[in-house]
């Protein structure tokens, strides 16, 4: 979990890059990290606010066992580990933005549209592992209103909760964290669960419920947030009780998981595994000349989900770009440890 991406850059829209990848997480991350090592100009677009795929919106608090050269690493920690060499190069990086359409041009470059831009690149690659994430959303009206002026899904910058009566949403480990993390920072945290056990790290709810100044309300759902311009109240009901309370609070934030979709890229006109992979050869070419894809979307023969699989597919993708654009380059990057980066 990161509270901002320092690294992040804006891009210029009409700008051609040699390679656009489609997915920030670990798999995607370290495509950047060869790409930029093969100085290709390069840029990854994320659906969420925040790099780390699934390790940082899945199962940040979880270990992993399989890395080469970790015998143990939480997956958060590998996420920044990841981010940190994924950056290296200073690949653009478009957050928040959902790449929707896919559209090859007559010269043999693509154009991506998203959200909110198009982009524009000489080759894809599609790592965008079990779809676009996005924040899971109560289906509440009155948060709609204030949403990123008082309610919010992600925490970008821990100064905007300076002083704040801050409500925290959720029982998993991410609710807990930022509780933990905003506590020292904000003027007071109210978590609400609608439970009464949480799906946390053993010690994050021991630290929550024994040894933190947070006001934990449990079996209590948000009913509404009013206010005059800016939020100012939160209405929470107990739902056993049926009982309401209502909290002078600044802002919301809501830690309720993510969702994840894969549903633009299959009008993409990519040859599909069932509905939820693209299929690739040898080479992590899909059936469109000039698009890869790599990591948990690509699908051959003998496939296995795993970060381990996912980086090795995009490293020979990379390479097979490289010479794509360059055909008198070497397919072979040469030893990093060769380099004085
Ligand atoms: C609970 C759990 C535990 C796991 N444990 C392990 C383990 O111990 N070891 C292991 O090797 N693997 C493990 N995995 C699997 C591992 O996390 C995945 O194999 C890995 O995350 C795949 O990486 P990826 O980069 O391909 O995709 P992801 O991590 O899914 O990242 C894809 C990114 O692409 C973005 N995206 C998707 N579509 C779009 C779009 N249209 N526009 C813009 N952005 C888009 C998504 O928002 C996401 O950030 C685990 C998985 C889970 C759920």
């Amino acid at each position: 979990m990161t509270d901002s991406n320092e690294t992040a850059q804006v891009e210029s829209a009409d700008e051609l890059y040699d390679i656009t990848i489609i997915g920030g997480g670990p798999v995607g991350l370290f495509g950047a990290f060869y790409a930029g090592l093969r100085q290709l100009k390069t840029k990854i677009i994320d659906s969420l606010p925040e790099l780390g795929g699934q390790l940082n919106a899945l199962y940040p608090e979880k270990y992993i066992f399989d890395m080469p050269g970790f015998p143990k690493i939480l997956a958060r920690d590998l996420a920044n580990q990841m981010i940190e060499q994924g950056t290296r190069f200073s690949p653009a990086i478009c957050l928040d933005e959902k790449v929707l359409q896919l559209v090859t041009e007559e010269d043999g470059t693509f154009t991506l549209t998203t959200n909110i831009a198009t982009h524009r690149t000489k080759t894809v690659v599609i790592a965008t592992g079990a779809g676009a994430f996005s924040p899971t959303k109560l289906a509440n009206e009155s948060l709609d209103t204030f949403e990123g002026n008082g309610v919010y899904y992600f925490v970008k910058d821990k100064a905007k909760f300076q002083d704040k009566h801050l409500l925290i949403i959720g029982g998993g480990d991410s609710a807990l964290d930022w509780a933990m993390n905003l506590e020292e920072v904000a003027g007071s945290v109210t978590l609400i669960h609608r439970r009464d056990v949480f799906r946390a790290h053993e010690e994050s709810v021991d630290w929550l419920l024994n040894r933190s100044q947070v006001n934990v309300r449990l079996w209590n759902e948000l009913k509404e947030v009013r206010g005059e311009g800016r939020l100012e109240v939160a209405t929470i009901l107990h739902s056993k009780t049926k009982e309401e309370e209502t909290l002078p609070v600044d802002a919301v934030l809501l830690n309720l998981g993510f969702k994840a979709d894969i549903g633009p890229l299959r009008e993409w006109g990519l040859e599909l595994h069932g509905s939820k992979k693209v299929v690739v050869n040898h080479l992590m070419e899909t059936s469109i000349e000039g698009v890869y894809a790599a990591g948990d979307i690509a699908h051959y023969d003998g496939k296995l989900d795993l970060i381990a699989t996912g980086v090795g597919e995009i490293c020979l993708a990379v390479n097979r770009v490289k010479i794509r654009i360059d055909p008198k380059a070497k397919l072979f990057p040469g030893h990093s440890s060769n380099l004085s980066l």
